[in-house]
């Protein structure tokens, strides 16, 4: 059975990295028909940040990246737990197991003694530090009086001295030498396993087949296999994906230019789910064409294992900005006007007096030109008494030479309407052309920046509409001033 797992540390937030590693298990699992699991590694409790756990899974939840097994839905019992605290006696018995048949050891030494060795080494010139395997040859007349003593230690792992070679789904065979990875801690002296001791474990107890995750682990991979073979456990395959960088080619963190970070900035920015996940299933993994846009049931169909990139990917927010937009425009009109009404600040726009039907009218003007919801009040201005009239607006309108035989017969015909529709307006707008000898560009603009006091907007006839005749008077007046 095909079982992959995201294991976040809760040392933080859902960002556009750990999402991408989580939405590859995703993918990988469910187009196998296989199951996706997410575990919480809390073995590093003074890290652990408060309601990290429920914002990522929130985050997730939003995304559509729903797990099969967490520790809110666990799967069989000999699963085990799903979040590594609650597990602590498990490995500590399992790390005892190691000691027993020698593939481990008890390690009394001090902080201070470690330090003062590891000092000694660099004072050699020994860039690459590693426990002296002091407590490996520890008499049994010196470890039962340790014991007696009750001298605190941690447990080590054994290291052998020979090679190790897994092939990595993105980067092919890569081998370590024994020799070059010193005995690594698997038990704390507080009783607490490593991440190498846990994730293992863990990952046999859950029966995981698959271990995707970022390059940073690279180097833990053979000290995990290691505690596989010492229990007799098969391995799950792995896969490192290459590094998400910024346009400077740093990699992406909190700090990276104007490109934003979090999932839930986005979520408050209005950005849709379903364009986030198609943007960041494209990062690191190629679908082998060009098409750019996928549903998630395409991308779990369309899902091959070997296909991830081998390069660095780079994030462009401006491309899932884009992404974003066509998810937008794709949006049925009520499903884009359920969506937009979110955004709508309205402490900035009051909307007391406003019936639904005008509302909804003036939102869907926008709907292809937004390419996210908070970006909606950045046009509302128009149609509020926000909108300010600039010095740039003003020169501009001054270059139109007709504009007040042109501004006074519109004026007068737009006073003079009783049928307030789009047809009349459309009619009055022609005969103020033909009347003032101006078309084109001459006619609209001027009558654009009148009527809205700016030269952007949707269709001139749909904005006059919608403006009103009382507004549209009002703001005649004030330009002309
Ligand atoms: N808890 C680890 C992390 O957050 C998971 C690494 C792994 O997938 O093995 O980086």
């Amino acid at each position: 059975k095909i079982r992959l797992r995201y294991a976040p540390s809760p040392t933080g937030f859902l960002h556009i990295g750990n999402t991408r590693t989580a939405l590859m298990n995703y993918l990988f699992a469910k187009h196998f028909n296989g199951d996706f699991i997410v575990r919480i590694e809390d073995t590093d409790l003074e890290r652990n940040v408060e309601g990290a756990i429920e914002s990522q899974f929130a985050n997730l939840n939003w995304l559509g990246i729903i797990p099969d097994e967490s520790f809110l839905n666990p799967g069989l019992p000999t699963y085990g737990k799903y979040m590594q605290s609650q597990k602590f006696d498990h490995y500590q018995k399992l790390a005892l197991d190691l000691v027993a048949q020698q593939h481990a050891y008890k390690c009394f030494c001090t902080p201070e003694e470690l330090e003062a060795d590891y000092e000694a080494q660099v004072a050699k010139g020994i860039v690459a530090t590693k426990y002296n395997k002091k407590c490996l040859s520890l008499s049994k007349t010196q470890l039962e009086q340790n014991t007696q003593e009750h001298k605190p230690f941690s447990i080590r792992f054994n290291v052998p001295e020979k090679s190790w070679t897994f092939h990595d789904l993105v980067r092919g065979d890569v081998t370590f030498q024994g020799k070059d990875l010193g005995d690594f801690v698997i038990l704390k002296s507080n009783g607490i396993p490593t991440y190498n001791f846990a994730v293992v474990v863990d990952d046999y107890d859950m029966q995981i087949s698959h271990v995707i995750r970022g390059e940073e682990h690279i180097s833990n991979t053979p000290r995990q296999m290691m505690i596989f073979d010492a229990f007799g456990w098969n391995y799950p395959q792995f896969a490192h994906l290459t590094l998400i960088v910024d346009a400077s080619g740093k990699k992406l963190s909190k700090r990276s230019g104007n490109a934003l970070f979090f999932i839930e900035q986005y979520q408050k920015q209005g950005y849709l789910p379903e364009a986030i996940f198609n943007y960041i299933a494209l990062l690191g993994w190629s679908p082998g064409s060009e098409q750019e846009i996928f549903s998630k049931a395409e991308l779990i169909k369309i899902f091959d294992e070997t296909r991830f990139s081998k390069s660095p990917s780079t994030f462009d927010m401006t491309k899932m900005t884009w992404i974003n937009s066509q998810y937008m425009k794709a949006l049925s009109d009520q499903d884009y006007l359920n969506f937009v009404k979110k955004f709508i600040d309205q402490n900035q726009f009051d909307l007391t007096n406003k019936t639904d039907a005008w509302l909804n009218a003036v939102l869907l003007l926008f709907k292809k030109e937004i390419d996210f919801g908070e970006q909606i009040n950045h046009k509302l201005d128009l149609f509020f008494d926000t909108l300010q009239l600039s010095d740039e607006t003003k020169s501009l309108l001054n270059q139109f030479a007709h504009r007040h035989a042109l501004i006074d017969v519109f004026e007068n015909k737009i006073r003079e309407l009783e049928q307030w529709n789009l047809e009349n307006i459309k009619l009055i707008i022609k005969n103020s052309g033909v009347e003032s000898e101006s078309k084109g560009k001459d006619l609209f603009m001027p009558i654009r920046i009148y009527t809205s006091k700016t030269e952007h907007g949707p269709s001139l006839v749909d904005c006059i509409y919608l403006l009103g005749k009382e507004k549209v008077l009002a703001n005649i007046d004030f330009v002309k001033q």
